[in-house]
């Protein structure tokens, strides 16, 4: 692998059927059934061609998301592959810490998501060469560099709408009818687990509302970026 700064220009589109084409089943799109994953779909699908998708299921979902799913399959024919956590590590962690460790401290929140999203999806990311994300730079000050195409622990990790506006999400989004999860009409702007996340306050960051307590923590997860650090790509 090398440098894939030729493809930062690219189309979203284009790049989707690039990875599709090189990779096959060795790519995947990865979506939270959120707005950039749903145009990742949208635009794979439009290709024609087979591809393989999936989603996390932490345990602490909305039912919306779940859904969200089903929708999918209906709309596009794609089934989505479902990743969960190990029972055993989720077993563990609520015995010693209690099921929403997360309000607790930073560092158990950190723990919870490590358990319940990092660890998972990096397992599930040995299957794929590459591997396809909803990321915008414009979602928060974490995410401002994020490139179209980069290499991560040996696979490439493509963001094919990085550049995108809120403005031309919207619009795609409503010029092609794609499914929108329903939380956003409840003021979500940004859909993680159910315990912790809410819908934001008018003029806060597109990601305020996920783990809200935590004051001058990074909105992050970890699976794209670590979150108690200043800079980074995890996976
Ligand atoms: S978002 Fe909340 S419930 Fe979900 S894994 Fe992270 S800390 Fe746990």
């Amino acid at each position: 692998m090398g440098s894939y700064s030729h493809l930062e220009n690219v189309a979203a589109a284009d790049l989707l059927r690039w990875a599709i084409e090189t990779f096959e089943e060795r790519f995947a799109v990865a979506t939270s059934m959120q707005k950039g994953g749903m145009i990742l779909l949208d635009l794979a699908s439009r290709t024609g061609l087979p591809f393989r998708a999936f989603t996390l299921d932490t345990g602490r979902l909305p039912a919306e998301t779940h859904t969200m799913i089903e929708t999918v399959r209906q709309r596009y024919g794609v089934s989505v592959e479902v990743v969960t956590p190990d029972r055993a590590e989720i077993t563990a962690m609520v015995a010693e810490h209690g099921q929403d460790l997360f309000r607790d401290s930073v560092e158990m929140r950190h723990l919870c998501c490590n358990v319940r999203k990092v660890r998972p999806f990096e397992r599930k990311l040995r299957e794929f060469d590459a591997w396809a994300t909803g990321l915008r730079r414009r979602q928060g000050r974490t995410r401002a560099a994020v490139a179209k195409v980069a290499e991560s622990n040996g696979r490439l990790k493509l963001a094919p709408i990085a550049d995108w506006s809120p403005q031309q999400v919207d619009a795609y989004m409503i010029e092609n009818d794609v499914p929108l999860h329903p939380l956003y009409a409840k003021g979500y702007t940004s859909i993680g687990c159910a315990p912790c996340t809410r819908a934001i306050i008018q003029g806060e960051d597109e990601r305020a509302g996920r783990w809200w307590w935590e004051v001058d923590a990074k909105k992050e997860c970890g699976i794209h970026f670590a979150p108690d650090c200043s800079d980074g790509a995890f996976i």
